[in-house]
């Protein structure tokens, strides 16, 4: 792909219609570091097209061949898996470290897991109709996906889409956020090199314009979006117009609830990585910290001691562990929040500005406010930075309560030396998934989204399929 900016369709690298251009700014340095597309509707109209010629071969492969390329492509995106994770730390501050897992490890094992799935997965099933009869159900692909992704974790969201829509016999119009686009165009190359057919992925670049084209345009089949609340809101009111099918994974503000007997050496190992995992830019990260009341004083040493000391500096560097935010907009969005938290009385115990070792790049210092109640902002709006709240409780009705009092429910996390007690309070978190005592998401379980964080969100192959059944009389 040569510098200037292309959009990937039908296999190759094309020119735009669109003369609209987004600068791209490594938030580390503030320097821009590229330019990408922001796409118009003849562009995305274009993109459907190849993804709609594309679909009758690829529907009609068998499960078994395309699950062999999303396993090749596993094998590619291995041998380029530095390359990647630097790219994409270039692009959004992401730290070097977690970019490794997040946007190669992950991502690779996704594609890795579905080519596995394919010999597995029940197609085709015969079920007993209760009548002395029997009927085929079969699973089909919905046709041409629109998949719009975040840029907070590019790599790990778009493989969540791809893997699953292309296994399903799907083709896909992609747009990633223009903040990670380039990751989009090394993963097209890859897609090239293993041979997938022209047109099954296409990638257009944009932003928000680009995807409201996406959603709107009637070649697409099936909305796959990820992203925060509002525009998730947006894009399902429209596919309620077209009845399009559409399954939306957004925001959160989830909790992590250390119960009295929390293991504290365990929590602060896995305190960062909880609490404010990609410097607080993921959707399930527990930003809200509920202690049980007697134990207040001991948890904040713990939370002050580990974020105090944790390293903010260059993503590239190995040894970070808090980078820049993506982007001056939300670096100023997070700081508004801080403001927002000292204006309704919260107290501030750690971080609130810019670190000052870095003058240069979207930095902010991790912060920690506790005196915290339900009714202010920083309790119950997503921030999508490093600003943790603390709040104790009485009990442990009281701690359930607390965490169920918001209108997310995506993530959460339990904390106790008594692995019944914490699964008892988890299965009382009206969240879609609970982490105890620190342990990883497995991109190989679903993510649901209760409440405001979601509709239907789930990374699975059913997501991509309809339900045909056929059933006559007996033969
Ligand atoms: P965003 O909603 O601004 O943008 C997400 C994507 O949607 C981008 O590609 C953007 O260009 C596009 N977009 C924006 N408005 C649109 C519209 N009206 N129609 C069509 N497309 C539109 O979100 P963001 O700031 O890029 O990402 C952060 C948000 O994503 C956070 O709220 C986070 O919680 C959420 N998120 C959720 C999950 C999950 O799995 N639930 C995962 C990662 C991020």
């Amino acid at each position: 792909m040569n510098d200037s900016p292309k959009l990937f369709i039908g296999g190759e690298y094309v020119s735009a219609s669109s003369a609209e251009i987004v600068r791209l700014i490594n938030p580390a340095t503030e320097e821009q570091i590229g330019s990408v597309v922001d796409s118009n509707a003849a562009d995305v109209a274009r993109a459907v097209g190849a993804a709609r010629d594309a679909l009758p071969e690829w529907r009609n492969t068998t499960p078994e061949r395309r699950g062999a390329y999303l396993t090749a492509l596993a094998g590619v995106f291995d041998g380029r898996r530095d390359d990647m994770a630097a790219l994409v730390s270039r692009h959004n501050g992401t730290v070097i470290s977690r970019s490794r897992q997040s946007n190669a490890a992950r991502p690779i094992d996704i594609y890795r897991y579905h080519g596995e799935l394919s010999r597995s997965f029940p197609w085709e099933s015969v079920v007993d109709t209760g009548s002395g009869s029997s009927a085929i159900v079969r699973r089909e692909p919905m046709g041409v996906v629109g998949a719009i992704v975040p840029w907070n974790a590019p790599q790990t969201l778009a493989a969540q889409k791809l893997a699953p829509a292309l296994l399903a016999g799907c083709t896909v119009v992609w747009k990633p956020s223009p903040e990670t686009s380039m990751d989009a165009f090394l993963l097209s190359e890859m897609l090239n090199e293993v041979g997938v057919p022209p047109g099954v992925v296409n990638v257009v670049t944009g932003g928000r314009g680009t995807g409201q084209h996406v959603v709107g345009d009637p070649g697409i089949d099936k909305v796959s979006f990820t992203g925060s609340t509002a525009a998730g809101r947006a894009v399902a009111a429209s596919c309620g117009q077209m009845l399009k099918p559409v399954t939306a994974e957004l925001g959160g503000k989830s909790a992590a609830v250390l119960l009295d007997d929390a293991p504290l050496d365990v929590f602060a190992r896995s305190l960062i990585g909880t609490c404010l995992p990609n410097t607080g830019q993921v959707c399930y990260s527990c930003t809200r910290i509920l202690i049980y009341r007697n134990n207040v004083e001991e948890v904040v040493d713990v939370v002050l001691e580990t974020i105090g000391r944790a390293a903010v500096g260059d993503p590239m560097d190995p040894r970070s562990e808090f980078g820049p935010l993506v982007s001056a907009a939300q670096r100023a969005r997070v700081e508004g929040y801080i403001q927002s938290g000292l204006d309704e009385g919260a107290r501030l115990l750690l971080g609130g500005g810019r670190p000052a070792h870095l003058p240069v790049g979207f930095y902010v210092e991790p912060t920690v406010f506790i005196d915290v109640t339900p009714e202010m902002r920083i309790f119950r709006e997503e921030v999508f930075g490093p600003l943790l709240v603390i709040v104790p409780y009485d009990n442990d009705d009281d701690a359930v309560r607390l965490a169920n009092d918001s209108s997310y429910g995506l993530g959460g996390s339990v904390f106790s030396r008594d692995l019944d007690r914490a699964k008892d309070i988890a299965r009382r978190m009206e969240t879609g998934s609970v982490l105890i005592n620190g342990e990883q998401r497995s991109e190989r379980i679903p993510l649901y989204g209760y409440k405001d964080s979601g509709v239907g969100g789930d990374a699975s192959l059913a997501a991509y399929l309809n339900i045909k059944s056929i059933s006559g009389p007996r033969g």
